[in-house]
């Protein structure tokens, strides 16, 4: 858990997409912090109107860059000018605002909630499978407040998400620290029979899978992979955190996984989908961090493209063992974490650039910025349709589009017909 500190300049959008990152940072367990000063990190959200603005969201940028330990800049300036920021040595992160609530992870796990009770938001169910995790990761701050895993029986979840699917739910979203391990206190493994379980239930809906761990879901691949390949219900979509391209790291993090077992989860879904998307984070400049593991996490980017990328700087987190090692020096960090973002759009472009031309079927998910809506596709990739209003166009929707455009994190469609092709309403309760 971190402490944040957000400004926001600009117009209602700029506004709006700040609520939306400060809602994903509450909802992940991060609190605000009183000032800059006392935070852990700072988010500044830019405008770019007038040259004096610009001025202004430098000057400001400089400034929060002296205050705090770490400072991410996004916004319109971010995204149009963002290597003003870096000519005039801005030590910040230039990041979309999307990218921002997983980069403020530090690549700890997200914490839901005090309780694990489902929550409705607009058309998206959120269901908190368990509480916890098996492991201790010496960087983490989130396992102390969170400890090992509590799951609930599979009928009890089952339950929960077949309520939020009658009250409207047209995407449910299963989450928790590490979905992979759902069931291991009990000493059974029990993600699979879970989400076949979910798909079962009645009713036009979607489920994402949360963040799951390389080192969870190793020993049920096999099975995670047919469940996927077997319900069109269940987005193509795993979240696997390698964190590091080098096994020493790896081991220094305490994680319980190897670089091996990141790669035979990946071909195991590689053989049994024909397309899927692959999210994974890697933690840059941990303390141990060489060169030489840098590049082996570099290696590993290239050569497993996945579809969506965090890239996160490391920082200390309070009474971790990884906190009294001794750091490496910001700029080390600051270029590993350069270095890895280009990559990262390199490859992250490319995935979304070949999707320009296609056609395919999407649900409208929930209302974006201004006039538009957010779709996903079969394997959970973000399609923004524009002019949604005109187009009779909105949540709950299931239509078939045209991708048209991209810019690296997320497509642009216009619908193929002028009606939508369908659209999903909850099932009559039992
Ligand atoms: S898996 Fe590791 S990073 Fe995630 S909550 Fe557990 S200890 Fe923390």
């Amino acid at each position: 858990m971190a402490t944040y500190h957000i400004e926001t300049y600009g117009c209602t959008s700029n506004q709006g997409e700040s609520r939306e990152i400060e809602r994903r940072l509450r909802d992940a367990g991060h609190r605000p912090a009183d000032g800059p000063a006392g935070a852990d990190v700072a988010i500044l959200n830019t405008c770019t109107v007038v040259e004096k603005t610009e001025r202004n969201m430098l000057r400001r940028a400089e400034e929060l860059a002296e205050e705090t330990a770490d400072l991410i800049v996004t916004g319109c300036m971010a995204l149009a000018q963002g290597e003003q920021f870096r000519d005039a040595g801005v030590d910040a992160r230039v990041l979309h605002w999307e990218e921002v609530p997983s980069a403020v992870l530090n690549g700890e796990c997200p914490t839901p909630a005090s309780d694990t009770e489902p929550i409705l938001d607009g058309e998206v169910g959120i269901l908190p499978i368990a509480r916890g995790c098996m492991s201790n990761c010496s960087y983490c701050i989130t396992k102390h407040a969170t400890g090992r895993i509590d799951s609930p029986p599979v009928e009890e979840n089952v339950e929960k998400a077949r309520a939020l699917v009658h009250a409207g739910a047209s995407e449910i979203r299963v989450t928790g620290q590490d979905t992979g391990v759902y069931g291991w206190d009990t000493g059974e493994r029990k993600l699979p029979e879970l989400l076949d379980r979910i798909c079962s239930i009645d009713g036009e809906f979607r489920v994402r899978v949360g963040m799951a761990n390389p080192g969870g879901v190793h020993g049920i691949r096999e099975e995670l992979a047919a469940v996927f390949a077997d319900n069109e219900k269940l987005y193509n979509f795993i979240h696997l955190p390698v964190q590091s391209g080098s096994d020493d790291v790896l081991d220094e993090m305490r994680r319980q996984h190897r670089v091996g077992k990141f790669r035979e989860t990946v071909e195991t879904f590689d053989a049994a989908l024909d397309e899927w998307t692959l999210s994974t984070d890697f933690i840059v400049g941990f303390p141990t961090e060489t060169d030489a593991d840098h590049e082996l996490s570099m290696e590993l980017l290239a050569e497993v493209r996945p579809e969506k990328v965090n890239v996160t700087r490391f920082s200390k987190r309070p009474n971790t063992d990884a906190a009294g090692m001794k750091g490496l020096g910001g700029t080390v960090k600051k270029e590993r974490s350069k270095a890895m973002s280009e990559l990262k759009r390199e490859i992250v472009g490319e995935a979304y650039e070949s999707m320009v031309g296609s056609t395919r079927e999407v649900l409208v998910v929930e209302e974006g910025t201004g006039d538009s809506v957010k779709c996903r596709d079969g394997a959970y990739r973000q399609i923004i349709v524009r002019e949604a209003s005109e187009r009779g166009v909105e949540p709950g929707d299931v239509l078939t589009v045209e991708v048209t455009g991209q810019n690296t994190m997320y497509a642009f469609g216009d619908p193929v017909e002028t009606e939508p092709a369908g659209r999903s309403e909850p099932p009559a309760a039992r």
